[in-house]
């Protein structure tokens, strides 16, 4: 088997995630493929026990118009992204000669399948070539990537001058505002690079045999059949969430896991707000100062993994004017608030009994990590399909509230205070997504159970099943 994920930190988790999950059940041979730098830093963050083999593909960022040594979205800063999403095109001649070496190793017995990233669309063209089974490993939620994939496909904001408008084919989302657009996508017209790059490997997708999501059945009914509706009648599997505790990504960390967890234990249950914006993105130079007076002024303890801002981001180290004057020093006192640079160890903080939210930029990892810990959100979505993911969350699930859109919006403390102040304060409407959010977590819990009496979750069964068809290659005859 033969997984190549995208490089980035919220493909790469999940899928090494799912190699592990997949080695466990299988005898197979599992091959992970992607760019030399990222082959190091996956190394280093399986398990030593791991009999998974790695692949490097030959890649050097500068032929490409990126800044030395940048092979993953985590050390770009956001603009340059597109970039790298270009950039692994050119891996596809690499790609299928690596394919096509290891079938003669193998006595003339290509590999099993191909999994392939969401952005990595085009490995279906190399599989059929080749007669392999193919499968999409798409690393967002359902839902939040059927309108993220209609809104790119239809430009439908580029037909209407309202600010609001329904996505063609997909109405059962109901409205999305213009202010949900991400700056690239709201600026789209067809002929821009981001366009072109989605609408040419985005609709490979419904040319696999099939796509597995990291999502649970019962989540994401409208956004599931979205995907079944467009892969007429091939199989989506819902696998999620994978497991990524034993995954350890080698990133230099603000804080040690065990002085974090030693903090969150000075503090009663349910009562710090964990602060954070994922891997590759930040907030603007002015949000960044309004949501620190937010925080102090919401008067609740919080762990902030914090980043230069946008205007800076990974060009300098963090800099204390970036924050209002004297604000480290008053946080310290009283044990306040805690601010990692960063990295931090999240499921850790999730998963701490004294951690009763988070204000997150809901990168689908991120969300379920939080979902299944049982932990409300505060959606300050950012780019990607994170609008929509919030919008889910919002309006679908009910276990959040949003507090700002984008990292160029203004923002106001003042909005700050009253989101926490809803979400934490004890209200009832703070209560009733702790309910919630409490159902969505036993679901997942249900969704991921395999127990030694042969109890098993539908994700389990999902995974199962994906496996049956790999290795029967029952899609592949009556399919393709
Ligand atoms: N992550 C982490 N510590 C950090 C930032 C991120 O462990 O300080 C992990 C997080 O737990 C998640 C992944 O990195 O598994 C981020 O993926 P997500 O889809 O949430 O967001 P992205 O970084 O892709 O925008």
């Amino acid at each position: 088997m033969v997984l190549f994920p995208f490089m980035a930190q919220g493909h790469i988790i999940p899928c090494l995630a799912l190699a592990l999950q997949l080695e466990q059940k299988t005898n197979c041979r599992i091959i992970i493929v992607n760019t030399p730098l990222n082959i190091r830093n996956i190394r280093s963050s399986l398990p030593p026990n791991t009999s998974i083999r790695l692949k490097e593909l030959p890649f050097t960022s500068t032929d490409h118009g990126l800044p030395p040594d940048s092979e993953n979205t985590d050390v770009l800063p956001y603009p340059l992204i597109m970039r790298l999403l270009d950039a692994s095109k050119t891996l596809k001649q690499s790609f299928n000669k690596f394919v096509v070496d290891l079938t003669k190793q193998q006595d003339g017995n290509p590999p099993v399948c191909i999994i392939a990233d969401m952005f990595l669309g085009w490995t279906v063209e190399i599989a059929k070539e080749l007669g392999i089974f193919h499968s999409i490993f798409n690393t967002g939620g359902a839902y939040g990537t059927a309108i993220y994939y209609s809104l790119w496909i239809h430009l439908p904001h580029c037909k209407t001058t309202s600010d609001e408008f329904l996505l063609p084919d997909f109405p059962e989302a109901s409205v999305i505002h213009r202010t949900q657009l991400a700056n690239h996508l709201s600026n789209a017209d067809g002929s821009d690079s981001w366009s072109i790059f989605n609408q040419s490997v985005l609709p490979l997708w419904f040319k696999s045999d099939g796509i597995i999501f990291n999502t649970i059945e019962g989540l994401e009914k409208t956004g599931l059949e979205y995907f079944r509706r467009n892969m007429t009648g091939r199989p989506v599997w819902c696998i999620g969430p994978v497991r990524c505790s034993s995954i350890r990504p080698q990133k230099k960390s603000g804080i040690g896991s065990d002085q974090c967890i030693n903090w969150l234990d000075t503090h009663p249950p349910a009562s710090v707000l964990f602060v954070s914006f994922g891997s590759q993105n930040s907030i603007s130079c002015q949000q960044m100062m309004e949501l620190a007076i937010g925080l102090e002024k919401s008067k609740k303890s919080f762990i902030w993994v914090i980043r230069p801002p946008l205007e800076f981001y990974l060009s300098e180290e963090f800099q204390s004017k970036w924050l209002p004057k004297g604000f480290e020093d008053r946080i310290k006192e009283g044990n306040r608030g805690l601010l990692v640079h960063k990295w931090a160890p999240q499921l850790e903080i999730l998963s701490h009994r004294s951690t009763a939210a988070f204000l997150s930029h809901c990168g689908w990892n991120s969300t379920l990590e939080s979902l299944i810990h049982g932990v409300p959100i505060i959606a300050w979505p950012l780019a990607g399909e994170q609008h929509y993911n919030s919008k889910f969350l919002v309006e679908v699930a009910g276990v959040c509230v949003e507090v700002a859109r984008g990292n160029v919006s203004d923002i106001k403390h003042e909005d700050v205070v009253r989101v926490i102040e809803l979400v934490m304060g004890g209200t009832e409407k703070g209560e009733d997504m702790r309910k919630k959010v409490t159902k969505v977590a036993e679901m997942i819990e249900d969704a991921i159970r395999d127990t030694d009496e042969g109890l098993k979750g539908s994700s389990v069964k999902a995974l199962d099943k994906f496996i049956d068809a790999v290795l029967t290659k029952r899609c592949n005859s009556d399919y393709s």
